[in-house]
């Protein structure tokens, strides 16, 4: 059985909340496609089954982020599961 406290309080996500590098193509306008690296969260806690973006529920995909860098993905993990 999963953790009973809410997201942001300590104890949410018991231990399981992980940061993911999730790899997307961003389209520029001089043609030349680029792929940049983003840090996903990814909290089972709350429903996230690992699966595409598109197919969580909201709440999931505002979890997510995703955030530009490890440091700030690792600081919203913190802040969700009550350990910052
Ligand atoms: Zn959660």
């Amino acid at each position: 059985m999963s953790s009973e406290a809410p997201p942001g309080t300590p104890g949410h996500g018991g231990g399981i909340t992980s940061v993911r590098r999730h790899a997307g193509k961003v389209h520029r306008s001089d043609e030349t496609d680029e792929w940049v690296i983003r840090y996903e969260v990814i909290c089972p806690d709350c429903g996230d089954d690992g699966g595409p973006f598109d197919e969580q529920p909201a709440p999931v995909q505002q979890v997510r982020g995703p955030y530009p860098d490890f440091v700030e993905a690792r600081k919203a993990v913190a802040r969700h599961t009550g350990a910052g």
